[in-house]
């Protein structure tokens, strides 16, 4: 028998989490308007709405905690920083940010500017939600050119997050000059934390180039990538993470990134360049405007130092073994237990398929929200529609937008929930599915103009 990789680490602390009972949960999720993003962390026993900020830091990350110069400008963490971002990245011009859309929002208008079309356009295999709503807010298009491999769950395939190349290049050819960018995200977050190919992220990179336009890099989770590629891609299977990291990021130009994924840390972006040129300067200016000083952009000094720090925990070969492993085992209970999901699992979540577990609910009615809150009452686990809620109305014609997919994410934070939590959630979801017959859809009691699924209301129909 194949023998589960146990947790690579020791306890040191413990934060107690508390069970509620059927009833308790069922008045939460009222009073939360069924939307669980809107219940107390209190009310929920096991808490997989996001892996972003959620990580356990280490020992060491704790230490250097410690050490953080508060300095306003020039401050001794800064430095570490830039010089781990440096090491790891290859990028010299780091704006630390206080979070991914930090940096998205520092950024993008800048590039807007420099779009030599009347009609920028911004080109992702998948825009992350708050990279396209930044994408939106500074005049520009999101548009989404994912490989068609990925909308099949049932069908596993190595490389999901790849682009659909061919579409890329019809796109760069017609509208060349309006575009202002092409974000590659990695991994995808939306088609299922699913990795990029090295050899699509050159191809994209080459086409981008020769076209005259910046390659973005949304490098959230650029460690889970890099162990993909290293396990999925013969020509790379004996090279180290390290060196896999460095020939992703080669590819781009500029980077974006939310420290709180791979890079572990609870709060912490960065927006580095590798070129000093007049974008790195304008994007500088924008930063002391609406991060803070181009030293600090938001983060007090401690932070940058934990964040010096878990850029290169995270890459960690053993840490991420563990961690895929952990992930696949919850997916794999899940199969056995007849519930569908994205396959094969990706690197940060399990993305359940609730168009194949609900069929009788429409995407109007939001099945994978229907199905998270079912998972919610049934053992007070908190996971997170990734589908038409999600993804919302066209800004120019009020029409909801039709989602490729309606997933239920059970996303994993780092170092925090024991494979013991991975068997608790999968018999209770198990469960959740085998009523899925009589499980209802929602409507809307309030829904926000723009990025509605955090704050909206709904009731069962
Ligand atoms: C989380 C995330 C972001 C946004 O970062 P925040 O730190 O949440 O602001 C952007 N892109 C991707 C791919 C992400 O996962």
């Amino acid at each position: 028998m194949t023998r589960r990789i146990p947790e690579p680490f020791r306890i040191k602390m413990v934060e107690p989490i508390r069970q509620t009972t059927p009833e308790q949960r069922r008045i939460a999720l009222q009073n939360a308007g069924w939307n669980p993003f809107l219940l107390a962390s209190d009310d929920v026993y096991i808490d997989l709405l996001t892996d972003s900020g959620t990580g356990a830091m280490s020992d060491v990350q704790w230490s250097g905690m410690m050490q953080g110069d508060e300095a306003y400008a020039g401050s001794r963490s800064f430095f570490r920083l830039k010089q781990s971002v440096e090491e790891v990245t290859g990028f010299r011009h780091t704006l630390p940010t206080h979070q991914g859309r930090g940096a998205e929002q520092i950024l993008f208008p800048e590039l807007v500017k420099r779009c030599r079309g009347k009609q920028p356009v911004f080109v992702s295999n998948y825009h992350f939600d708050t990279t396209k709503a930044h994408v939106e807010l500074a005049g520009a298009r999101a548009v989404n050119l994912l490989t068609p491999m990925a909308l099949d769950t049932a069908q596993a395939y190595d490389w999901k997050g790849d682009f659909d190349l061919p579409a890329l290049r019809t796109l760069l050819e017609q509208e060349g000059d309006n575009v202002a960018g092409v974000i590659i995200t990695v991994t995808c977050n939306s088609a299922g934390g699913q990795p990029v190919s090295l050899s699509c992220m050159r191809e994209v990179s080459r086409l981008a180039r020769a076209a005259g336009v910046p390659v973005i890099i949304d490098a959230a989770r650029f460690a889970e990538n890099a162990w993909f590629i290293k396990h999925r891609d013969r020509d790379h299977a004996g090279a180290d993470i390290a060196t896999i990291v460095r020939a992703m990021f080669d590819c781009g130009d500029i980077f974006t990134m939310s420290a709180k994924k791979d890079a572990l840390v609870n709060i912490g972006g960065l927006c580095c360049f590798r070129d000093d040129d007049g974008l790195f300067r304008a994007v500088q200016v924008r930063c002391v405007a609406m991060e803070g000083f181009v030293t600090y952009g938001g983060l007090a000094g401690r932070d940058m130092d934990a964040l010096a720090i878990g850029l290169k925990e995270g890459m960690d070969e053993g840490w991420l073994t563990y961690r895929i492993a952990q992930v696949a085992y919850l997916g794999e209970r899940l199969q056995q237990g007849g519930v569908p999901i994205q396959t094969p699992t990706g690197g940060h979540a399990v993305f359940v398929d609730a168009r194949r577990l609900l069929p009788h609910v429409p995407a109007s009615q939001f099945p994978a929200h229907a199905l998270a809150c079912e998972l919610y009452l049934e053992g007070g686990v908190r996971g997170v529609e990734i589908g038409s809620l999600l993804l919302g109305r066209n800004p120019a014609t009020g029409e909801q937008e039709s989602s490729p997919f309606e997933l239920l994410r059970l996303t994993i934070p780092r170092r925090v929930y024991t494979n013991d939590h991975m068997d608790y959630i999968a018999d209770c979801l198990i469960d959740v599915a085998g009523r899925a017959a009589s499980i209802r859809g929602l409507q809307f009691d309030y829904e926000p103009p723009v990025l509605r699924h955090f704050t909206a209301r709904l009731k069962p129909v």
